[in-house]
């Protein structure tokens, strides 16, 4: 399989602190990955790396074919790359519609030249359709942001990356806060998202973690402690020693 993502042997410190430790983790174009580990882990920081918000000590990171190295490019050059991150708080313009909102992050996709690619309104329109379709709210079109559920703004949110066409999603923890309903949606919403891009997940909850159904990895102490199978990694006796504190 082809690998999008290759972080290598990476080491992030803090004042002396190895926060990650010769960390390494592959992805490929569609693939997608849960990422799960106790506080303190290096969850976040992995994401900040891969973002470029935070440079390494050592290692690599290479993206993609061209086999580019993301160490010392910007974080809008890295986001213009294909690498689209979700914090966990939704970031959404509460007063504006629904299809505003996406429209809004449709037009940004090429960044600020992107009046060079003039399309005519009724081709955003239908992406801004297809895309609400995608994400659920094809219904809610007109509704403002502000007024939709912890749920559907986390929908809303993951259309709005989705309209930037990345390769490779982030997302933090997106079943926070929700019902098993909605947890159910989010679940379709990513998976569906993964057929065509790589997605990766960091997730407290193992429940939703089997839904996705896909490959885990565990960190801890800023390094892989297991990976493969969310049954293979929890019956992992170091995996059981970590979350149980011993
Ligand atoms: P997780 O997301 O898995 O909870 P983090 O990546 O946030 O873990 O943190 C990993 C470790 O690095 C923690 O011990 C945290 O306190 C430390 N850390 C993270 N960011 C900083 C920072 N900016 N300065 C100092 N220590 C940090």
């Amino acid at each position: 399989m082809s690998t999008l993502l290759e972080v290598s042997d990476v080491t992030v410190s803090f004042d002396g602190f190895r926060a990650i430790n010769n960390l390494s983790f592959h992805i490929g174009p569609a693939e997608m990955r849960a990422i799960i580990g106790p506080n303190g882990a290096g969850k976040t920081t992995f994401m900040d790396i891969v973002t470029g918000k935070t440079k390494p000590d050592k290692g690599r990171v290479i993206w993609g074919a061209r086999r580019l190295s993301l160490l010392g490019l910007s974080e809008a050059r890295i986001a213009r790359e294909g690498i689209g991150r979700k914090f966990q708080k939704p970031t959404v313009f509460e007063d504006q519609s629904v299809q505003e909102n996406l429209l809004m992050a449709l037009k940004n996709r090429r960044g600020p030249l992107s009046v060079l690619f003039y399309r005519p309104m009724a081709a955003h329109l239908a992406r801004v359709a297809a895309l609400a379709e995608e994400i659920g709210l094809a219904d809610q079109l007109q509704r403002k942001a502000g007024e939709l559920s912890h749920g559907q703004k986390q929908w809303l949110e993951i259309g709005m990356l989705l309209a930037q066409e990345p390769k490779l999603l982030l997302v933090d923890e997106p079943a926070a806060g929700m019902t098993p309903a909605e947890r159910e949606h989010t679940t379709n919403i990513l998976v569906e998202a993964a057929k065509t891009r790589a997605v990766v997940v960091v997730e407290h909850d193992m429940e939703f973690v089997r839904r996705l159904g896909c490959k885990v990895t565990v960190l801890h102490e800023g390094s892989v402690l297991a990976e493969g199978s969310l049954d293979h990694v929890t019956a992992d006796k170091e995996v059981i020693d970590v979350y149980l504190g011993r």
